[in-house]
């Protein structure tokens, strides 16, 4: 089958041709996998991080790609439920242990055993991928394959942190950035929490109209000061600015939830600003969002489906799979990238 592999970590700012097509052999499902013919695969800002080394690959060559819609066509001897001609989706979450206290008690995005798509385990830049049935999500039937894609990553990890805020209705939300997570995320809140404000911090002025559009209540620059503090703040930017801003923004008892996978290390020194009686004091709360679990995935699909969320993409052809990530790195961005391996 075709692939589009990556071979070592690299540089993309000299690099601008990562990955490499080739021909592998197609891969054969085990006992509790499904074969999987790949019809579309997101691509996202995690794959930048896995080529220039910051979240690394555990083997190579590795195949990317973790948004992966396509259809069942084999299956192993132990699956159940799964079978073929179902159309599934593939998320970040490939696999985990099962057994340990993590895994039992739903936080399996925190498993030591826990395998991510596209990084430690192959994914959907190929014409075919396996997947152990159970990691493997029914897709509603409203959405095309192009735009179920995006849903699985920066949606369900949107959904994930609007969880963890621990947000009630009618309490104020400020999201730092505003890229493709903070979009859906804002969907998400006016959807669950209609009486709450929500405050949006971005640098760019598209970005700031864009979400006064879509109804937050006040958009500003991140060192600006919303009309009223925040009872939580989601952080989706890569550098550390925005959050000192942000802390400041909070209310006594507030939490920021930081969505981003690493932080870049061209702004840190901001961290040496954080006072601690206006930045931390009053029991203020920083947490991360790591990883997905199957429960933020499958209800994150059920909410888009309700909504409805419909992504915009906008379609390459998996020989493609360069120049998309490049246009993501360079940030020219018009909607969600997809690949269309079939
Ligand atoms: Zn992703
Ligand atoms: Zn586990």
């Amino acid at each position: 089958m075709k692939a589009m592999i990556l071979k070592s970590i690299t540089d993309l700012e000299q690099n601008n041709e990562p990955l490499v097509m080739t021909r592998v052999a197609e891969p054969v499902p085990s006992d509790h996998e499904i074969l999987i013919k790949v019809s579309a695969c997101g691509v996202c800002h995690t794959e930048l991080d896995e080529i220039e080394g910051r979240t690394p690959p555990s083997f190579f060559p590795v195949i990317p790609g973790h948004q992966v819609i396509g259809v069942v066509v084999a299956s192993g001897r132990k699956v159940k439920d799964l079978k073929k001609g179902d159309r599934v989706g593939v998320a970040w979450i490939f696999s985990s242990c099962g057994k340990c206290g993590y895994c039992l008690g739903g936080n399996e995005n925190l498993c030591s055993e826990f395998k991510a798509t596209g990084r430690d385990a192959d994914g959907g830049y190929a014409e075919y991928m396996t997947v152990p049935e159970a990691f493997a999500f029914k897709i509603p039937e409203m959405f095309t394959d192009s735009q179920a894609a995006p849903l699985l990553c920066a949606g369900a990890v949107g959904y994930r942190s609007v969880r963890l805020t621990g947000l009630q209705n009618g309490q104020n939300l400020g999201l730092t950035g505003f890229g493709a997570s903070g979009h859906i995320v804002l969907q998400i809140v006016k959807y669950q929490f209609p009486d709450s404000k929500i405050f949006v911090f971005a640098r760019s002025e598209n970005e700031r109209a864009f979400a006064l559009e879509l109804g937050a209540s006040w958009a500003g620059d991140s060192d600006y000061s919303p009309p009223e503090l925040c009872d939580c703040i989601i952080d989706t930017t890569p550098v550390w600015k925005t959050i000192v801003d942000a802390l400041k923004n909070l209310k006594s008892g507030g939490r920021l939830v930081i969505n981003a996978i690493r932080k870049e290390e061209t702004d840190k020194d901001y961290l040496l600003n954080i006072d601690y009686s206006s930045h931390l004091w009053m029991e203020k709360e920083i947490k991360s969002v790591a990883n997905v679990t199957r429960y933020d995935v499958a209800k994150f699909l059920g909410i888009a489906s309700e909504i409805p969320i419909i992504p915009e993409v906008q379609e390459y052809k998996l020989e493609e799979a360069n120049i998309a990530l490049t246009e993501l790195k360079k940030r020219k961005i018009r909607g969600a990238k997809v690949l269309l391996p079939g």
